[in-house]
């Protein structure tokens, strides 16, 4: 058997008529730029995330860089975020000529950690408040702290830019005016980031990304940068950039994201037939090197929140060898990260790199992503877990 990480086909196949129907559409329009297309469906995910508004830009990478200089966020200001996520969130932080500043992650679900997050605004103040924003990153599809992270961007006033490049969707009890109800990712910062990368889970057939925010102000700012900082046309109060979603992209997910909440639950379905796999087989254990121990979705996922899936992620201490196994074996799968971001080669100063983060090391040292989208058949999950059975059968 063969189970690939991620299949695209089966999506496509269902969708290929209306698909085509919606590229023609645009294409026979000639409006090619911006235009009706982008507005509906800024519309659509405005409303999808629970936000006031939705502004379409080029990919995740350009949301997040259009978020940063739209608070004006240079050199000498810091950024509070992960170590533990994609690139983008550190890559755009350093080339508006910012600083990224990193505490650890939680250990039980890979996101930032608010207690040390508060050590940190504390410490910040003190010395000067150089933090002008902060980047919880909703990794693998499941929700940070945003109770505890919105209390201290309040306590501190540092605006909140949520990374929800995998987390369209992703939902957590959130309390507001002393009632909680659950809030989708993207609604609770100042504003939400998303990408429509092909493989996120709702996923363009090219690069997209998305901007959602309630702040009225902040909005237009983010609409000026996306064109240029052009108010009117050809005149430039601001630099921006060009970070136009493309018409043909928002016409093709407008017709994806109705599809969506069915993805997102047969995503769920696929990870708790795994955890149930994973249990019968006895491989369930605790995340500190016992043998034959499997941690990460297993056991610590789903405790406070609605997790979306993006990625199925376990932790094994023997992870290299695990992955060449089921490589070995056609069962595709992937590190996500191997390397955490203090540790990259593009931070100059030495003073990054000796850092020490222990918890998103040892998630860059024994991570692994499991195939979990949508049309996996009972069969591919059980022979995905029976494969991981007979690794260790085999020692
Ligand atoms: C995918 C991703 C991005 C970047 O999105 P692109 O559309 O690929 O530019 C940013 N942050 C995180 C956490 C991501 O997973």
């Amino acid at each position: 058997m063969n189970v690939p990480l991620l299949d695209l086909k089966p999506q496509l196949a269902a969708l290929r008529p209306q698909i085509m129907a919606a590229v023609t559409r645009v294409i026979d329009s000639t409006g090619y730029i911006l235009g009706r297309e982008v507005t509906e469906l800024e519309e659509k995910i405005a409303r999808y995330c629970g936000s006031g508004q939705g502004i379409g830009v080029s990919s995740g990478t350009d949301a997040l860089l259009a978020a940063l200089m739209s608070l004006e966020i240079g050199p000498g200001d810091r950024v509070l975020t992960t170590p533990y996520t994609f690139f983008a969130t550190m890559g755009t932080i350093l080339r508006v000529g910012a600083q990224p500043l990193f505490v650890d992650i939680e250990p039980d679900n890979f996101n930032i950690d608010p207690e040390q997050m508060a050590e940190a605004l504390a410490a910040d103040r003190q010395a000067g408040r150089r933090i002008k924003a902060i980047i919880p990153v909703h990794l693998y599809g499941q929700c940070a702290n945003m109770q505890r992270i919105m209390a201290l961007a309040a306590e501190y006033e540092v605006p909140v830019i949520e990374d929800a490049a995998q987390a369209i969707g992703a939902e957590c009890p959130y309390e507001e005016n002393g009632i909680v109800t659950w809030h989708r990712a993207g609604s609770m910062g100042l504003c939400g980031c998303f990408s429509f990368f092909p493989s996120k889970n709702l996923g363009g057939i090219g690069d997209g990304g998305m901007l959602t925010t309630s702040d009225q102000g902040y909005a237009e700012i983010v609409r000026s940068n996306r064109n240029h900082g052009a108010e009117p046309k050809y005149y430039h109060s601001r630099v921006g950039g060009n970070f136009r979603l493309d018409p043909i992209q928002a016409a093709v997910l407008a017709i994806k994201l109705d599809h969506l909440e069915a993805w997102h639950a047969a995503r769920r379905r696929n990870a708790d037939r795994y955890r149930q796999l994973f249990r019968d087989a006895g491989l369930v254990g605790s995340p500190v090197g016992l043998p034959q121990a499997i941690y990460g979705e297993i056991e610590g996922a789903e405790q406070h929140n609605h997790h979306i899936y993006n990625q199925f992620v376990i932790m094994v201490p023997e992870r290299d060898r695990l992955r060449q196994f089921l490589q070995d074996h056609a069962v595709g799968c992937e590190i996500y990260y191997p390397l955490c971001l203090h540790q990259q080669e593009c931070l100059r100063s030495e003073t990054y790199r000796k850092l020490s983060f222990p918890v998103a090391q040892q998630a860059a040292a024994s991570s692994l992503a499991l195939p979990i989208f949508p049309e996996l058949t009972d069969e591919q999950l059980v022979y995905v877990v029976e494969t991981i059975r007979r690794f260790y059968r085999a020692g």
